[in-house]
């Protein structure tokens, strides 16, 4: 009886899940098909560039949401490994640079591969996680730097993001992670709940200090893996 309460509590799950990314994809999908139907239509080649660019956007949206909701949602659910840090963070940082140049700012990372500091984690998650908080923090910048550090004490790795954005208030961090929080336009305001429940699950946890009009840094606490065990 208990497993088919659990299975029936998974598909309620699953349910809402697929209610709520329906709903959160198609408004941009509607979005992005009005500007591409307006394409056809005769207007200025500035007109046409502001219209694909309103529909790019809109399509990047819908996949944030999708990939926000499949991480959160452990619909691909993956085994928890031994991750070398240094190496994920590169990853990471490769697969957003071309948002960074887009966006004129410079990532400048000092994370040596040589230091072999180890996590336990989720990798894909734990990706989506350091991919989340590196975008919000380009996303804030209109220029400028991102740098990201990496420290370590006896038994923990910090993973320090640093940016020179616009900051945030005191009630702006204190909801972060909440479902939906956003201030941006194309924003879906589910990126750091992820953030915080991958951390979570790795038994990490985030630090923010942030000044307004100076900068926001996060700081990622992980305990070390050390051994080969996994
Ligand atoms: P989204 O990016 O879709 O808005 P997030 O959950 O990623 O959603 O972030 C929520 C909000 O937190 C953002 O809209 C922004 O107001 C704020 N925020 C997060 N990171 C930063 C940052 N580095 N600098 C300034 N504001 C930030
Ligand atoms: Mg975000």
């Amino acid at each position: 009886v208990l497993e088919k309460l659990v299975k029936a509590e998974k598909l309620q799950i699953v349910g809402h899940l697929a209610a709520s990314i329906s709903h959160e994809v198609r408004n941009p999908l509607t979005v992005t098909r009005g500007y591409l139907q307006m394409l056809r239509e005769d207007v200025s080649p500035q007109t046409k560039v502001k219209y694909a660019n309103i529909a790019l956007q809109e399509l990047d949206r819908a996949t944030d949401v999708i990939n926000d909701y499949l991480t959160f949602a452990s619909i691909c659910p993956e085994k928890m490994e031994r991750l070398r840090t240094s190496a994920e963070i590169n990853h990471v940082v490769n697969s957003i640079k071309p948002l960074a140049s887009k966006n004129g700012i410079d990532l400048k990372i000092s994370v040596f591969d040589d230091e072999a500091y180890y996590v336990v984690g989720e990798r894909k998650k734990f990706q989506q996680c350091l991919f989340n908080i590196i975008k919000n923090g380009i996303e804030s910048m209109s220029e400028g730097e991102l740098s990201i550090h990496l420290l370590h004490a006896a038994a923990t790795i910090q993973i320090k993001i640093q940016d020179q954005g616009r900051g945030m208030s005191q009630e702006q961090i204190n909801r972060l992670g909440e479902p939906y929080f956003t201030t941006e336009n194309a924003g879906t305001g589910l990126g750091m709940m992820v953030s915080y429940s991958v951390i979570k699950s790795m038994e990490g946890t985030i630090y923010v200090s942030s000044v307004q009009g100076e900068g926001t840094c996060f700081s990622l606490n992980l305990p070390i893996h050390a051994h080969e065990s996994m």
